[in-house]
């Protein structure tokens, strides 16, 4: 049975990820390992073969579009993906400062991805989703490609309006909460508020990509999450530990 599970996590980008997962394995932590490139998908999802408590998401980061890194071609290879696979993400929209340029090729290709997983339903889909200042447009695009209905759709570290919020809450979205969004206020009055049979816990590590990192590094910033959570919403942190770490395993089909 896991103990903590990182439902959005880029070990694949850490040098010794694999040494990682094996560790983590023997104590107890799984991982939802997104990418950013359908291409790193690929080799992650060789390189994790072998790594019962990893799943790794066929991704296509928005930032790697802004960034000129993927273009038309990996978009329609990450929609191609997306048709026979159960594990999406890094995948979504970012309207910030590094992405506002090129907000229309991501919404593309995005609608794509979430229009090839709903034309082909799977049991168990997942989508873990990058929303930045865009998470009404996010949400329009898994409400009219029918994605909302037949995935679930987790919003990753949560940043829209109270009102965006409230919406993706009502189209049964979930949220991964890692401990930068409980530093601010706002991200606080979030994880108060969702429901509690919508929380998640993530890391987004690393923090520096390309690096080593270390299983320390990624349990500290889970229990964080988790004690800064279970303090915000008065509740004991061992109890709603258990609850989301059998409910991330079920989304992940762990053991
Ligand atoms: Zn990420």
């Amino acid at each position: 049975m896991m103990r903590l599970v990182d439902m959005h996590c880029h070990l694949d980008l850490m040098t010794n990820g694999v040494e990682i997962a094996r560790a983590a394995q023997e104590a107890g932590i799984g991982f939802f390992c997104t990418t950013v490139t359908p291409a790193d998908a690929a080799a992650a999802q060789a390189r994790f073969s072998e790594c019962p408590n990893v799943r790794v998401g066929t991704g296509l980061h928005p930032w790697w579009i802004a960034d000129g890194t993927c273009g038309a071609q990996d978009a329609r290879e990450a929609a191609a993906g997306a048709a026979h696979t159960a594990y999406l993400g890094e995948v979504g929209l970012d309207a910030g400062k590094r992405g506002a340029a090129s907000i229309e090729a991501q919404a593309r290709a995005f609608e794509h991805i979430m229009e090839a997983a709903s034309a082909h339903p799977l049991p168990g889909r997942i989508a873990s989703i990058h929303a930045i200042r865009s998470a009404s447009r996010v949400l329009d695009i898994l409400e009219r490609t029918g994605a909302a209905r037949t995935v679930a759709c987790i919003f990753h570290w949560f940043s829209g309006s109270t009102d965006e919020l409230w919406r993706a809450v009502h189209l049964g979205c979930l949220f991964s909460i890692n401990e930068h969004m409980l530093a601010t206020k706002r991200g606080r009055e979030y994880a108060r508020i969702l429901p509690a049979d919508r929380l998640l816990l993530e890391t987004d590590a690393p923090p520096e990509l390309h690096a080593p990192y270390s299983l320390e590094g990624i349990e500290r910033s889970l229990t964080a999450a988790l004690t800064r959570l279970a303090e915000t919403r008065g509740v004991d942190p061992a109890a709603l530990g258990a609850d989301i770490a059998a409910r991330s395993a079920r989304l992940l089909g762990l053991a």
